[in-house]
């Protein structure tokens, strides 16, 4: 398992994390099973946003002999009163709702706090309004909420709550389908989406995503918004190489499917390929390096992907990145700019004339 660190918390987390949406429909025996498997091979993020009240006990069940290893995202405003999800911005209900996961998770801390499903102005105001806001800052000053995130679909209100400073976590729904305006939360056009991970990643802000597979339409080609299905491994792959990404959390209903996420581990590059979302991509986005190093193998083994990745988030604003640039065994200035790049995006990315760019801007940073 690959783990990669939240800058501003300080965790390790595998790059593979878990969501809870369908984790009921295993049953006690098998969902507390799965959840042990998912912690052996190296899963320690799960969001415990859970499609009903029934699998919060596998968790508490599964982890609580574990619980320093394993990190939660538990979220303020989803309520389970009704034995359902149900979604409240109500102070006292917020309040029963985190008395009860807690309980029912066998802990007494939450490694995330969430804001949870922001996706209208009103909601942002009622979460502040209504106090819910000052109650997780009350239990991060508590100790009882170690780092506080924001779930929603819509990048405006995300970098609202990002104005705050307070938020060390957001989990945004991302995937090639909203990511090309498709779909239902397919919110912000494909520059404000990609404006948002690069705030992200230059706050060292991390991104935990749901809806990688937009909600499994993705996978089959005739629910696909492309009219081609994609695998779980392309997918997650796509996901996990836009900045500020931490982690992918898909949603799984058992054993079966867990071994199924969990083959991203031994997955060829082949395999996690994406570039046929090229024959999608909307002017917009066309000739914009989306860092897939489908154009590999360089003769300078260049990675071409990370190098236009530094240099984005550099150019964003990311302080860092001049020093991960800087650090490349090979730089834009060993392109010998033979073309081949230049042949094999099917992003159409003109990439040799970028990489002069490239190495003339680190020169003059
Ligand atoms: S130049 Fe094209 S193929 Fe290469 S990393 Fe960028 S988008 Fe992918
Ligand atoms: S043009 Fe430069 S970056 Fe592209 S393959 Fe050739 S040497 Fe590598």
């Amino acid at each position: 398992m690959e783990y990669r660190i939240n800058r501003r918390t300080g965790d390790k987390i595998s790059v593979i994390g878990l969501g809870a949406s369908s984790i009921s429909q295993a049953g006690e025996k098998e969902g507390i099973e799965t959840l042990q498997m998912a912690f052996d091979n190296g899963i320690n993020y799960f969001d415990v946003a859970g499609g009903d009240a029934k699998c919060f006990p596998y968790y508490g069940e599964a982890f609580e002999s574990v619980r320093d290893k394993v990190m939660y995202q538990i979220h303020f405003g989803a309520n389970y009163e009704t034995g359902n999800y149900g979604w409240t911005t109500n102070l006292d209900k917020i309040k029963a709702s985190i008395k009860w996961q807690l309980q029912q998770l066998k802990t007494d801390y939450i490694n995330y706090g969430f804001i949870h499903c922001i996706d209208e102005e009103s909601d942002w105001n009622a979460y502040q309004k209504n106090g819910v806001l000052d109650y997780i800052k009350e239990l991060k000053e508590k100790g009882i909420v170690k780092h506080v995130g924001i779930s929603s679909h819509t990048p405006k209100l995300i970098h609202k709550a990002l104005d705050t400073g307070l938020i060390d976590m957001v989990m945004f729904s991302i995937n090639p389908a909203y990511d090309y305006q498709q779909g239902d939360y397919a919110n912000g056009s494909v520059n404000e989406r990609m404006e948002l991970y690069k705030r992200c990643e230059a706050e060292g802000v991390g991104i935990s995503v749901m809806k990688a597979f937009s909600g499994g339409q993705l996978l089959d080609e005739k629910t696909s918004p492309f009219g081609k299905a994609l695998t779980k491994m392309q997918c997650i792959q796509y996901a996990l190489d836009k900045p500020g990404v931490l982690t992918v959390l898909p949603g799984i209903r058992g054993k079966e499917d867990l071994k199924e996420v969990l083959k991203f581990n031994e997955a060829s590059d082949e395999e996690k390929d994406y570039s046929i979302i090229s024959e999608f991509t909307p002017p917009e986005a066309t000739g914009k390096c989306v860092y897939c190093n489908h154009c590999e193998p360089c003769p300078m083994k260049l990675d071409i992907g990370l190098i236009n990745k530094y240099y984005d988030l550099s150019k964003a604003g990311d302080v860092l990145a001049k020093d991960h640039y800087r650090n490349l065994e090979k730089t834009a200035k060993d392109c010998i700019q033979c073309g081949h790049c230049n042949t094999r995006c099917p992003f159409k990315v003109d990439q040799m004339n970028r990489m002069q760019e490239i190495a003339t801007y680190f020169e003059s940073v």
